[in-house]
């Protein structure tokens, strides 16, 4: 399971007044099991190009191949992509409309044309792999549900179609920190425990360092940066140049080196920090004994 993203170049309402490049030129490669995650300031592209990977926009020019398959060609059957790429919209709550929690999870799976039975299975291990209990959640609305739990069921909804890659647009955005950290905690478990390839779009340094493996900057259209935490934490300055910053942590730990304390500066979580400062604590400890 492979996504190649090749010269992709998308122009938003071409030959009018309004006429938009919104991607330019873009070239990207995700191999299974990778967890990706992709910033950029508003109107970067970042919405723009999740949208070409799940079939749902057409390049102007280029390619998008899932499995060997070019998935921008005309006679594509859309349930192939949706099998393999499933993609949480910001905010996917408000598409909640069934008057039950199950019956609002199974609505893709029968999409999909599965026997009742199969489509069963399926929202029961969606449910699980999301952390809400069948049994108890099954029969209730969802709008009885809080933030949180709303969301969570929106995600179940895209996880039962069983999708290789799921693609989650600000899946943090508005809840509270408990509801954040929830949500974070099931998206690394799809990642970890059933091994789903994970393209996170973030407005959050903080979430982006404490899951991503790889991070990939948008600006004005273009992939301007590709690489680990760490190699894209470093380039503070083009970070900034685009209206970006790094973690707040990492800001601290640079003003730590700069007083001459001997910290490293590839911290980009509290997690990593206090690990570093406990590091240097016991030393001083040590050394005074
Ligand atoms: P992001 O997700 O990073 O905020 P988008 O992909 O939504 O960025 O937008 C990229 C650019 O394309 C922006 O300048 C935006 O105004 C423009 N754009 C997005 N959607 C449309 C649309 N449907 N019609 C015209 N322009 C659009």
């Amino acid at each position: 399971m492979s996504i190649k993203i090749e010269n992709l170049t998308h122009v938003y309402m071409k030959g009018s007044p309004f006429e938009k490049k919104a991607l330019d030129n873009v070239n990207i490669e995700i191999e299974e099991g990778e967890f990706v995650a992709i910033i950029g300031h508003t109107g970067s592209g970042k919405s723009t190009l999740i949208q070409h990977i799940n079939g749902l926009l057409k390049p102007s020019s280029g390619k998008i191949i899932i499995d060997d398959v070019d998935i921008t060609e005309k006679k594509i059957n859309l349930n192939f992509i949706r099998k393999k790429v499933g993609l949480v919209f910001q905010y996917p709550e408000y598409q909640l409309f069934e008057e039950t929690i199950g019956k609002d999870i199974a609505f893709g799976p029968k999409n999909l044309g599965l026997n009742s039975a199969d489509v069963d299975k399926r929202v029961k291990r969606a449910m699980n792999m999301v952390g809400l209990g069948y049994e108890e959640y099954r029969d209730k609305s969802p709008f009885e549900l809080s933030g949180g739990q709303k969301r969570r069921v929106a995600i179940a909804g895209v996880v039962a179609m069983e999708p290789k890659v799921l693609i989650l647009d600000e899946p943090t955005a508005g809840l509270d920190p408990k509801g954040r950290d929830d949500i974070l905690g099931e998206i690394r478990a799809l990642h970890d425990e059933y091994n789903m390839t994970i393209i996170l779009v973030s407005h959050s340094m903080e979430d982006v360092a404490k899951l991503a493996d790889r991070i990939i900057v948008m600006s004005e259209g273009k992939c301007i940066l590709d690489g680990s935490p760490a190699e894209v934490f470093n380039k503070v300055d083009i970070l900034e140049s685009v209206g970006l910053a790094v973690p707040q942590v990492t800001y601290m730990v640079k003003k730590l080196r700069e007083k001459g304390i001997n910290i490293s500066k590839d911290v980009f979580t509290v997690e990593q920090a206090k690990k570093e400062l406990l590091k240097i604590l016991n030393k001083g400890r040590r050394a005074s004994k």
